[in-house]
């Protein structure tokens, strides 16, 4: 079942040329595309299917800095303050607010990882406030336990999953911006080496810079072009309950379950790391690089199926520029559920908050979560195709910082002072294949 998605109107026309063409509509790339924009450039956006709706719909929306790696944290920072000036610039609405996220625990060992990141947050000015036993007990009352200690961060927050994609591109058409959905990027064209146009299923697109914010399919796309971007997903089950609980917390984790509040009153279920591997061609090229995750995540992870091969997303096949690719066959990945795991997570909810019991199940949703082997998205040009942009690999904390992440894809494209430092993003950190050596493919 696909997740709530508000609506986008597609332009009419595709351009026969513009300064930048984003390749996929969730939330980087209409970010992206809106700071494009906004800098005066033409820019088109080609959406194989709806604005967001793979992963950008599919999350709990949470907007966090807390427990972020070190790499993430200054681009986290950044985005909480342009999701508010997003709203205030444009007057659409994402949804954001700055509700604050709360962490809940029994374990010693969390406890103090929690306090450690704390420390290092101190150092770079972010605030966050752990919780002895009485003041989580307090603020977790809504639960009717005892907990040992918890974490509050007071100026992390949600968006809406339902609405801040189309909201971003609805901004993006009031600056002169075109929106193309059902419209499959197949590849790009070179001249001497370098970018010079967009080939999509309705027609070719004169440009010089072509930004790849395709979620799950970056790998295969970028294989089409002989770049290595080793890049796997794990398949997350969630599910929204109806509006009908009062005094929860807007964002609440446990390791068991969390919950989140939703635009109508509703909450989002899910437990945080949970998921499925399904196999594919892709996980199997890329299985060296990923086992260290695999292996650490072994608990919360568990073999799936076949979803993986019918979806398409991680094909190792060539494709051609002239005939439907793997992408027009699968227009937005929505596979199937893991009604196990829907089932646990609705009953470790309803232990965790009762109140929860006077509400039903709304809906449920599975969605792929792309990720790159150090859990860093792959943000920067390829060297070895200048023009080409890649902005994939957001290993599960995307939504949050899709503001500063597009935001950084303007200020590569446009040569500006980058919001944040992009070294750590730049995917060059995956030329080495596993075995230590340059891939040469
Ligand atoms: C269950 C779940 C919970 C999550 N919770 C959170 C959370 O609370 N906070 C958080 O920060 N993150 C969360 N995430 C992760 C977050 O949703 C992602 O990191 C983020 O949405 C990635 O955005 P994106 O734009 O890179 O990719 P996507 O949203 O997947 O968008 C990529 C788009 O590209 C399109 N596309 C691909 N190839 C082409 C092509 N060749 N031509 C045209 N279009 C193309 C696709 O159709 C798709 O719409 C969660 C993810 C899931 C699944």
């Amino acid at each position: 079942m696909p997740a709530p998605l508000k609506f986008v109107a597609t332009s009419t026309e595709l351009p026969a040329a513009a300064d930048a063409v984003i390749i996929g509509g969730g939330i980087v790339g209409v970010f992206a595309a809106y700071y494009l924009a906004q800098r005066g450039l033409k820019v088109a956006l080609v959406e194989k299917g709806r604005i967001g709706a793979e992963q950008s719909s599919r999350n709990w929306g949470w907007c966090r800095q807390q427990n972020r790696d070190a790499r993430e944290l200054p681009m986290a920072t950044k985005s909480l303050d342009l999701w508010e000036s997003f709203a205030a610039e444009t007057g659409e609405d994402t949804g954001f607010r700055r509700c604050g996220l709360f962490y809940l625990s029994n374990s010693d060992e969390e406890l103090a990882g929690w306090a450690r990141w704390r420390d290092f947050a101190r150092t770079t000015g972010v605030t966050t406030h752990m919780l002895d036993s009485a003041a989580a007990t307090e603020r977790g009352r809504a639960t009717g336990r005892t907990w040992k200690g918890g974490v509050f961060s007071p100026t992390d927050g949600t968006a809406d999953p339902a609405s801040a994609a189309p909201a971003v591109a609805a901004a993006l058409l009031k600056l002169g911006g075109t929106v193309h959905q059902s419209c499959a990027a197949r590849g790009l064209e070179t001249e001497g080496g370098r970018v010079c146009a967009v080939v999509t299923e309705h027609g070719t697109i004169r440009t010089k810079i072509a930004v790849l914010a395709g979620g799950a399919w970056a790998s295969s796309f970028c294989h089409q072009l002989g770049v290595r971007f080793p890049q796997a997903s794990v398949r997350s089950s969630i599910l929204s309950v109806s509006p009908g609980a009062t005094g929860l917390p807007d964002a609440l984790h446990t390791t068991a379950v969390s919950a989140t509040r939703r635009r109508d009153g509703g909450y989002t279920l899910a437990i945080s790391g949970g998921g499925r591997v399904d196999l594919t061609p892709q996980q199997f090229r890329f299985a060296p690089q990923f086992l260290p995750m695999f292996v650490r995540r072994w608990r919360s992870l568990a073999p799936g199926g076949l979803e993986g091969i019918r979806s398409g997303h991680e094909t190792l096949t060539r494709w051609r520029l002239d005939a439907p690719t793997p992408m027009e066959r699968m227009r937005i990945l929505d596979p199937a559920i893991d009604k196990r795991t829907i089932r646990i997570t609705h009953s470790r909810a309803l232990g965790l908050l009762p109140a929860l019991k006077n509400t039903k199940i709304a809906a449920a949703w599975a969605g792929y979560v792309d990720s790159t082997p150090d859990g860093v998205p792959g943000i920067g040009e390829i060297t070895s195709v200048p023009g080409f942009i890649l902005a994939a690999g957001f290993s599960g904390h995307g939504f949050g910082i899709g503001p500063g992440a597009g935001h950084l894809i303007a200020d590569i494209v446009t040569g500006g002072e980058p919001i944040v430092d992009p070294r750590p993003y730049h995917p060059d950190r995956f030329l080495k294949s596993a075995w230590g050596k340059v891939a040469d493919f």
